[in-house]
């Protein structure tokens, strides 16, 4: 690029007419409005002693555009990204070791898997990618954090126990990403598995088996004797498919991560997940707040490779910080580049976490309606029994504000907990507490993110307070 003579003046601190007697000497004849090139710019910096380098203009568009502007011709086939959701005890830690065991690139010498919090297996020549860490706490967090990497989900219901409140959490929050779901019906060796029971409660939530005129798929399995794996490795294949999952390989990479630390040895070591791209080894590279140059990758067998294509985890080494799961990273062909678009997005965060997120609060909700920001005010119900929660749900549902609705997306019984308030975050919503609190952690998750929680033990105070909202009518008492 190029500069005028007084804005290089500027930048070195001196007067203009300091630099124009400069440019004179050197042969130049310039006024304090002409426009230098950088040949001549260097010579000024050089005489001064200063190191001329270039300015680049960091758009933080470049960083999310990468994703979406592939032209079409330029994508493939790329393999489906699977979470492990449901209750806890249903089995989803032993369905991953189990598929893991059964399927882990058979042949592989060895076959010793390291643990980088996702690995890959594959049916009938598709790979499949599982991220290792099962649970939608760590879904929901990477969602609440802008980042969507699971392209289907797996609800693992134990079938001699049925739906329980972290089935009903899972599947909200599996809809609420508009992910698909598969069921894993597990434990079907066990005495007292009863598939059926699974099929007529999930009917409920939407769920309904192909039987039953849905299209729901449903795999019967046992995550301990490792039957039915295939089945539900198939179907995996099969949604993948009508998914339409695509990548282009031939770009530079993009992707999220999975999880970070810092090792005593090795630094900061990031998991990611390349989504779109290939990434390779000395590539420049911008990790949320963090950059580098991916100096060793290593994949979930633990091996060393030099290129990670779509859809595959790998460990990485080279970064000058750690980030944080759910961050987005960028692959960038210029060093240069990379560090002053970290650096830029280093300042920004400490810009951001000075201003404030715009969550939604009922304390302005009725500004973001009239903006027409919102039309519909997300709300989760946490209440002391099931009788309430119904009840104060389909209560606010009526409600009608001038076009501005309730959408209930998800009620539970007992405490508010954490998960509550990821989800709340997650989709930008109001937690209501009717009879019950929220727990430490709730209240702290809370606090950071910025959700808003209102307690309650009269359902018509609830109905008055959210419709008040909704009107600006609000008693600014809070
Ligand atoms: P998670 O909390 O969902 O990760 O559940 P785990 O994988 O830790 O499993 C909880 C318990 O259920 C463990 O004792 C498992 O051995 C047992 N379990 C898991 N899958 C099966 C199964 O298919 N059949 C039987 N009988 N037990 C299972």
């Amino acid at each position: 690029g190029s500069l005028q003579v007084s804005e290089l003046a500027e930048k070195l601190s001196r007067e203009s007419s300091e630099i124009i007697k400069k440019l004179m000497f050197s042969g130049v004849m310039a006024t304090k409005n002409q426009d230098l090139d950088p040949d001549t710019i260097e010579l000024i910096c050089d005489e001064y002693g200063v190191k001329a380098e270039e300015e680049i203009v960091v758009d933080e568009t470049d960083f999310e555009n990468y994703i979406s502007d592939d032209d079409p011709a330029d994508l493939v086939e790329r393999p489906s990204v699977v979470t492990i959701m449901g209750h806890v005890d249903h089995g989803k830690t032993t369905l991953l070791d189990s598929i893991r065991k059964t399927k882990v690139t058979a042949g592989e010498a060895g076959g010793i898997t390291q643990h980088i919090g996702a690995y890959q297996v594959e049916e009938n020549d598709k790979k499949i990618t599982f991220l290792d860490t099962p649970g939608h706490a760590a879904f929901t967090s990477m969602r609440s954090r802008g980042a969507q990497v699971t392209d289907i989900a797996i609800l693992v219901v134990a079938a001699d126990d049925g739906v329980m409140p972290q089935t009903k959490e899972a599947i909200n929050h599996a809809q609420a990403a508009e992910v698909p779901i598969i069921v894993a019906v597990n434990k079907m060796d066990k005495e007292g598995a009863n598939p059926d029971r699974v099929k007529q409660e999930l009917m409920e939530y939407n769920l309904v088996p192909e039987e039953y005129g849905g299209e729901t798929i449903f795999v019967e399995l046992s995550a301990v004797k490792g039957e039915g794996i295939d089945d539900l490795l198939e179907m995996i294949v099969l949604v993948s498919e009508v998914e339409e999952l695509k990548a282009n390989p031939n770009r530079l990479a993009m992707g999220t991560v999975i999880e970070a630390e810092l090792d005593k040895g090795r630094g900061s070591v990031a998991t990611l997940l390349v989504q779109n791209g290939t990434l390779n080894v000395g590539d420049p590279i911008v990790v949320g707040n963090t950059f580098g140059r991916v100096r060793a990758m290593v994949n979930d067998l633990g091996r060393r490779v030099k290129v990670a294509p779509p859809s595959t985890p790998v460990e990485i080494t080279g970064l000058n910080g750690v980030p944080q799961a759910g961050d987005r990273f960028v692959a960038f062909d210029d060093e240069k580049k990379a560090r002053q678009v970290g650096e830029a997005r280093q300042q920004r965060m400490i810009e951001e976490n000075r201003g404030e997120k715009a969550k939604v609060s009922l304390d302005d909700l009725f500004e973001q309606i009239k903006q027409g920001d919102i039309k519909e005010i997300n709300i989760i119900i946490k209440a002391d029994v099931q009788g309430s929660a119904e009840a104060l749900a389909s209560s606010l549902q009526q409600i009608d504000v001038e076009g501005a609705k309730v959408k209930i997306i998800h009620t539970g019984v007992g405490a508010i907990t954490e998960s509550d308030i990821i989800l709340a975050s997650a989709s930008n919503a109001v937690v209501i507490g009717f009879n019950v609190r929220p727990d430490v952690n709730a209240k702290r998750t809370a606090e950071s993110e910025d959700v808003d929680i209102r307690l309650h033990r009269i359902i018509y105070k609830v109905m008055e307070e959210i419709e008040s909202a909704m009107k600006g009518l609000l008693d600014p008492e809070f």
